[in-house]
C-alpha cells in the first residue's frame, strides 16, 4: 500500500492549472506549425499565424492563452493499491484548482447553480471523473475546458440499424452545425456505444488521448483518418474563415453496448487545448 498526501495533490494541481492556462498542450505549437504548412487558404494561414503568436505570448508572459480559462476537467486514475490520507481526494483536487485559479489571475468560470448563476469565485468544482486502475500510482489528468467548444458537443441514441453510416452522418453534420463555433482548429473527440451517460464520458475522455495517437483497434483508426479527411473536406477551416484545417485530429473511444443501442457523441476540442498530467 502506497501512502499520499492530499498536501501533494492539491501542490501538483494547482500549479498544472497554471501551466496548462499559460503552455497549452506539449507539442500543439508544433502541430500549428505543420498545419500552416499544409493551409490553402489565405485568411486560414492568417488565423494560424495570429494562433502560433498568441501562443509564444501566453507563454512568454505568463498569461492565460485565451480568455475563457474553462471549467477544469479532472480525469483520475486511482492504483487500488494507494491510501489518500490527509484528507478527501475530491477536496483535494477542488483545493488544488481554487489555489491556482486564484493564484495565477485566471478568470474563475464557474456557477454554483446552472439558474442562480452565482459564480464560486475559485473555478471550483472541478468535473471529477475516477477511474480505478490496479497498482500503486495515482495519475490526474487535467483539462482546462473552455464553454465555446463544449457547448457545440452534442449527443444520440442511434439505433442499430442506423449502423456505421448513421454515426458518420451525425459526427459529420455536427461539425457542420456547430464546429465553425467552437473556435477551429479543432480536435474531436467521438463517443461510440455504452449508454446514454457512459458515451458523453468516452467523447470527452478522447480528448486526453495525445496527438495523431490512433485507437489501437484498426478498424477504428482507420475511420478516425476518414472523419479527419471528410470534416477537413468541408473547407470550414481555421476561425471558420474558410480552409483545409480544421481538424487537427480526431478520436474514437468505444464502450460495448445494449443490443438496441447505438450510443454516439461528440465532444469538440478547441486549437487552445489546454491539458497537464500529474503522476504521484
Ligand atoms: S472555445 Fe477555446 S479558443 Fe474559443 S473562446 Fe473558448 S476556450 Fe477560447
Amino acid at each position: 500500500m502506497r501512502i499520499i498526501n492530499v498536501k501533494d495533490i492539491e501542490e501538483a494541481v494547482s500549479k498544472v492549472c497554471m501551466e496548462i492556462n499559460y503552455n497549452l498542450r506539449e507539442g500543439m505549437e508544433k502541430i500549428i506549425e505543420e498545419v500552416l504548412q499544409k493551409e490553402e487558404s489565405e485568411s486560414g494561414k492568417e488565423v494560424l499565424r495570429q494562433i502560433l503568436e498568441n501562443i509564444a505570448i501566453a507563454r512568454d508572459e505568463k498569461i492565460p492563452a485565451c480568455q475563457d480559462t474553462g471549467v477544469c476537467i479532472a480525469y483520475v486514475e486511482l492504483g487500488q493499491d494507494v491510501r489518500i490520507e490527509g484528507g478527501f481526494l475530491y477536496d483535494a483536487i477542488n483545493k488544488g484548482v481554487a489555489n491556482g485559479y486564484v493564484k495565477g489571475y485566471l478568470r474563475k468560470s464557474v456557477v454554483r447553480d446552472p439558474f442562480n448563476r452565482i459564480n464560486t469565485k475559485d473555478n471550483t468544482p472541478a468535473m471529477i471523473h475516477v477511474e480505478l486502475i490496479p497498482g500503486d500510482k495515482l495519475r490526474i489528468k487535467l483539462m482546462a475546458k473552455g464553454a465555446g467548444s463544449e457547448n457545440m458537443c452534442k449527443l444520440a441514441m442511434l439505433t442499430p440499424a442506423d449502423g456505421l453510416e448513421g454515426v458518420k452522418r451525425f459526427v459529420i453534420d455536427t461539425v457542420k452545425e456547430g464546429g465553425i463555433n467552437a473556435c477551429p482548429p479543432l480536435i474531436i473527440g467521438v463517443g461510440i456505444g455504452g449508454t446514454f451517460d457512459m458515451v458523453g464520458w468516452l467523447a470527452k475522455k478522447a480528448l486526453f488521448r495525445g496527438m495523431n495517437v490512433r485507437n489501437k483497434d484498426e478498424f477504428y483508426a482507420k475511420l478516425e483518418l476518414e472523419l479527419i479527411k471528410e470534416i477537413n473536406d468541408l473547407g470550414i477551416g481555421p476561425m471558420g474563415f474558410g480552409g483545409r484545417v480544421t481538424a487537427l485530429d480526431v478520436r474514437i473511444e468505444v464502450a460495448p453496448c445494449h443490443i438496441a443501442s447505438l450510443p454516439v457523441a461528440v465532444n469538440f476540442e478547441c486549437h487552445a487545448h489546454r491539458v497537464g498530467e500529474i503522476i504521484l
